[in-house]
């Protein structure tokens, strides 16, 4: 076996012998090459492995003790997982005994009385090496693509640096292709896997110096463990610069996230950090290296705290629903129109949430069906309760995650809240974000066709934030258009944004659905917006989100808008 040098080091032994003269001479061949621990019986010995399972490279067995034997002993670590990892050689004097003990599962035996110490030295080091090669060789497999090597010989090998040199300052490093699967779409899998061996060997340049092993994980991860580097820009822009060369054509985005040496942490979470830490960069345009550190950490543990906290609270009413009003602006004065809901958290030590917050890692993490469901339950509980207290119904929209939009169950669900309230599909609005329609666009528009179908209208959210081709756009199932936010922003002094509404507004006529303005603020954006024929405004210049009991002021206030207009 090939191991790398490194790795060859003061391995751990067990000696197992009752009688003391014995456990002295094998201890004094042993102890110059070996760091030696010692048991006097069957019992003992198991202990001794149990402490020291992790880094025992071999056991040294006496086949005839009181209390315990050595059979005994090789039967109970055979039968074991953990423990038969680890090489035993027999001590005997008995000829006969040997081929039980083989057939034990012993790797080895020496004789008694000891054998030339070189003999012994040499037997028990070719054990260890063949142990531990046998592990690595059983992992073996180079990624035929790049010659990097594979996920598990990877940790394999980066697990005994770790567990022979502990104190070795060894960082995890996690780079990454920006888009990788669309430049694979875009420019074809050969062109990809050029892209993929050239980082290949520019990291194997990097390993070199730096006593360093990488491993191809997926498609275009690569994982590095390496000595510390006091800048990783410099490996960042030296495999940029040999990306760059590689085509004038195609732009190409490398990310980098490291996680560096934390004493006594283990690989996996060294790794996960260096991830995350490389997730951070995803996409940005001016950061492409992330570098793990405290703030980075405080901020998970945040977010792990959330996701704890996330269902107690649903349970204790932590969660509130507020109701942001959408007016009609093309009458006048402007008319109460509907609403959207939008969850808050007023979380018990951190006080009041955002859904700019948790909304976006719940995502994440798969458990916004918790979140939204609370908020459709509670949204379809209010309009029926208006109704009843104030005789009209208003309609609300609901926001639905992409995730929520491929639950099987959703049609189900929602129509068995609209039925157990009293209410008609119509007045439970569904905002569906434009960028999900993006991708796996045919099984969304197909849900949410059938949506259609069974009455409920969707609106089409953060429109223009997204990629949708004007091609598209004029296939999909909607009945609403809501306006990105940012272009409103601006229209006071970007005279471009407003070109950008008017095309916006234009396409929606186009489409024949109305447009809601959302985060309209001033009056002179209301007045540009009502110049430009939007139907309908949402924002701080009419209401903040509002609790319920607040909201309910401004129904009865257009209730006798309407009333006074009738007279
Ligand atoms: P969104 O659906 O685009 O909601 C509009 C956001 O704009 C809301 O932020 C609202 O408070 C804010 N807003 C409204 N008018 C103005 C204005 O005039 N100026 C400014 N600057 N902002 C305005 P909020 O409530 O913080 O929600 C943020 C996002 O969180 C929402 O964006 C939505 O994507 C998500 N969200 C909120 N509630 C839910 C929910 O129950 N389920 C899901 N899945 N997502 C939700
Ligand atoms: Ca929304
Ligand atoms: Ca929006």
């Amino acid at each position: 076996m090939i191991l790398p040098e490194r790795i060859i080091h003061k391995r751990k032994v067990l000696v197992v012998e009752d009688q003391e003269i014995n456990r002295d001479i094998l201890g004094g061949i042993l102890e110059d090459s070996y760091e030696v621990l010692y048991a006097g019986n069957g019992l003992e010995a198991i202990e001794a492995i149990q402490a020291n399972l992790d880094d025992l490279s071999a056991i040294l067995l006496d086949l005839i003790m009181p209390v315990m034997d050595g059979f005994e002993v090789l039967g109970r670590i055979r039968v074991d997982a953990k423990m038969s990892r680890i090489p035993v050689i027999v001590l005997t004097a008995e000829k006969e005994a040997e081929l039980q003990a083989l057939q034990l599962g012993a790797a080895d035996f020496i004789t008694k009385p000891y054998d030339a110490h070189e003999v012994i030295l040499a037997r028990v080091a070719r054990i260890i090496e063949l142990s531990e090669g046998r592990r690595l060789i059983g992992a073996t497999e180079f990624d035929p693509l790049t010659g990097l090597y594979s996920r598990g010989f990877f940790f394999e090998y980066a697990e005994q640096i770790q567990r022979f040199y502990p104190e070795w300052k060894m960082d995890a490093v996690v780079l990454n292709i920006d888009r990788f699967h669309s430049v694979n779409d875009l420019n074809g899998r050969e062109f990809g896997d050029k892209l993929l061996i050239l980082i290949g060997e520019e990291v194997r340049l990097f390993l070199a110096n730096t006593n360093g092993i990488a491993s191809r994980m997926e498609a275009d991860q690569f994982f590095i463990y390496c000595q510390q580097q006091s800048d990783y820009h410099v490996i960042l822009s030296r495999l940029q610069n040999r990306m760059n060369l590689l085509s004038h054509r195609v732009s190409l985005r490398l990310r980098m996230g490291v996680c560096p040496w934390i004493k006594g942490i283990g690989l996996e979470q060294l790794f996960d950090r260096a991830k995350t830490a490389c997730n951070m960069v995803r996409g940005s345009f001016r950061r492409h290296l992330m570098v793990y550190d405290e703030s980075i950490h405080q901020k998970e543990m945040y977010y792990q705290r959330l996701i704890n906290d996330l269902h107690h609270g649903i349970k204790n009413h932590q969660f509130k629903v507020f109701y942001q009003p959408k007016y009609n602006i093309q009458v006048n004065p402007p008319r109460l129109s509907s609403a959207e809901a939008l969850i808050r958290w007023n979380h018990p030590d951190l006080g009041m949430i955002s859904p700019g917050e948790f909304i976006p890692l719940f995502e994440r993490d798969g458990l916004i069906h918790v979140v939204d469901a609370y908020v459709w339950e509670e949204t379809a509980r209010q309009i029926a309760q208006w109704r009843q207290r104030l005789g009209v119904t208003l309609p609300v929209s609901v926001n639905l995650s992409r995730a929520d939009v491929f639950d099987p169950m959703l049609e189900n669900n929602l129509i068995s809240l609209i039925h157990s309230n009293g209410l008609h599909p119509r007045d439970l609005k569904l905002e569906v974000t434009e960028s999900a329609y993006t991708d796996d666009a045919e099984q969304l528009i197909s849900v949410i066709s059938r949506l259609r179908e069974r009455g409920f209208q969707i609106e089409m959210d953060d429109f223009g934030s997204g990629y949708s081709s004007l091609n598209m756009i004029s296939s999909l199932p909607i009945d609403v258009l809501k306006m990105d936010m940012k272009f409103i922003q601006n229209i006071e002094q970007n005279n471009k944004d407003f070109r950008l509404i008017e095309l916006i507004l234009d396409i929606a006529k186009y489409l024949n659905v109305p447009v809601v303005a959302e985060g309209v603020e001033t009056q002179a954006q209301l007045d540009l917006l009502r110049n430009a024929e939007c139907d309908l405004v949402q924002g701080y210049y009419f209401s903040r989100p509002l609790p319920p009991e607040e909201f309910e002021a401004l129904i009865v206030k257009d209730l006798e808008l309407g009333k006074e207009l009738a007279q």
